[in-house]
C-alpha cells in the first residue's frame, strides 16, 4: 500500500485515465499484447503527464499561500503549457521562461535550438500558453534564463506576491508522487502487466512509476526511452528522485533494477525526430487512431517497435505503453507534419 493522503493535492485531471486494448497495433507489431494508458486525455489544458505532478506541486504551493508560479523549459514545453492551464484553473499568475537553445547534440555536445521556424516559435504549445494567460519570457541560453528567473522572483517579492519556482518538467520528489499514485491506479486496472514503456526526459514520471511499482511489490519492468540525453544522466536522475521521494514517504529507497533506460530512438538529440519516430507516429495513427508527438511519445513508440523487432520485448509479454501527451507539440512541427502524414 502507498498512502499519499498526508500530502497536499489539488484536483486537476480526471482519474483513472483510460487503459485501452490495442489489437490492431498488437497485430501489426506481430508480438506482444499492447495496451495504451491514456494520460494524454486526462482533461485540463489538452492533457499530459505533467498534470499528475502538478496536483502535488501546486497542492503544496497553495497550502503555502503562493500566488505566482514560475517555471521553465524549451519553446514547446508541454510542462509549461499544462502549468499555464492549471494556473488559469486555480487563479494563479503563471510566468514561463522559454529557452530556445535546449538541445545538446549527441554528436558534438553543442547547444542548439531544435527548430526556429514560425510553427515552432508561434504555434503548438506557445499559442496555448498565451491562451491560458501565461506571461512568456523567451531567451536563447540557460544563463539568460537564470537571469530572468532571478528578476521575476525579485519582482514578485517587491510587489508583495509569494512566488514558487517549479523545476523543469515538474520533476522533484513532490512531483514524482503523481506517478507513484499512477502506478497504483494502473495496477488496479490491470495487474498482469510485464512491462511499461514510456519516454524519459526530466525523469519524474519514470522515477515515480518505478518507485510506486516497487512499493506495491508489483513485478513490472519499466522501459524508459531517452528523449534528451545520455543514459547515465537519466539513471542518475532516477536514483536521485527515487531516493528523495522515498525519504519524503518515510520508506527505504528500493532497488531500481526493474528500470531499463535505452537511447535507441534519441537520434541527434532532444526535439529532433528521426525517420523511425515518424514511422511510429504513422503506425499508432493508422492502426488505432492514437496521436503521438515527435518529441516524446514518438520516440517511446519507436523504442517499443524496435524492442519487439529485435527480441528485447518477448512476443508473450503484456505491454502497457504510457501515453504521456504532447499533442500540441505536433503542430510545432507543422511543415514536416503534413509531409510525414502524406507519406
Ligand atoms: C515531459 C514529458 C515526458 C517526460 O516526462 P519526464 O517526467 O520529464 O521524464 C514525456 N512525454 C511528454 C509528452 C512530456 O511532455
Amino acid at each position: 500500500m502507498v498512502d499519499l493522503s498526508r500530502f497536499a493535492r489539488v484536483g486537476l485531471g480526471s482519474w483513472p485515465t483510460p487503459l485501452e486494448e490495442c489489437p490492431r497495433l498488437s497485430e501489426a507489431l506481430g508480438g506482444p499484447r499492447v495496451l495504451v494508458k491514456r494520460d494524454d486525455v486526462n482533461g485540463l489544458g489538452v492533457g499530459g503527464n505533467k498534470l499528475r505532478k502538478l496536483e502535488f506541486l501546486l497542492g503544496a504551493a497553495l497550502a503555502e499561500g503562493v500566488d505566482t508560479v514560475i517555471t521553465s523549459g524549451g519553446m514547446q514545453t508541454n510542462h509549461g503549457r499544462q502549468t499555464a492551464a492549471a494556473c488559469a484553473r486555480l487563479g494563479l499568475r503563471c510566468e514561463l521562461v522559454l529557452t530556445r537553445r535546449v538541445t545538446s547534440l549527441v554528436e558534438s555536445g553543442a547547444r542548439v535550438a531544435p527548430r526556429d521556424d514560425e510553427a515552432y516559435e508561434r504555434s503548438g504549445n506557445v499559442a496555448l500558453d498565451l491562451l491560458y494567460g501565461a506571461r512568456l519570457h523567451v531567451c536563447d541560453t540557460d544563463a539568460e534564463a537564470e537571469a530572468i528567473h532571478r528578476r521575476l522572483a525579485e519582482e514578485a517579492a517587491a510587489e508583495g506576491r509569494k512566488a514558487v519556482t517549479l523545476p523543469v518538467g515538474g520533476s522533484n520528489a513532490v512531483g514524482a508522487l503523481g506517478y507513484v499514485a499512477a502506478a497504483a491506479e494502473l495496477r488496479d486496472q490491470l495487474s498482469e502487466v510485464d512491462r511499461i514503456v514510456c519516454a524519459i526526459g526530466s525523469a519524474g514520471t519514470v522515477a515515480g512509476l518505478a518507485l510506486g511499482a516497487a512499493l506495491l511489490d508489483w513485478p513490472v519492468t519499466v522501459d524508459a526511452a531517452s528523449v534528451s540525453g545520455p543514459i547515465e544522466r537519466h539513471t542518475a536522475d532516477i536514483d536521485r528522485l527515487t531516493a528523495e521521494a522515498s525519504a519524503l514517504l518515510g520508506v527505504p529507497a528500493p532497488s531500481m533494477a526493474h528500470v531499463r533506460v535505452t537511447d535507441h530512438a534519441l537520434g541527434p538529440g532532444y526535439g529532433v525526430p528521426t525517420p523511425a519516430v515518424w514511422d511510429a507516429i504513422r503506425l499508432f495513427g493508422r492502426t488505432e487512431g492514437i496521436t503521438l508527438d515527435p518529441v516524446y511519445t514518438g520516440k517511446a513508440a519507436a523504442t517499443l517497435i524496435d524492442s519487439v523487432r529485435t527480441g528485447g520485448i518477448p512476443a508473450t509479454d503484456t505491454v502497457v505503453f504510457l501515453h504521456t501527451g504532447g499533442l500540441p507539440g505536433l503542430y510545432g512541427y507543422a511543415p514536416d507534419l503534413i509531409k510525414e502524414a502524406e507519406a
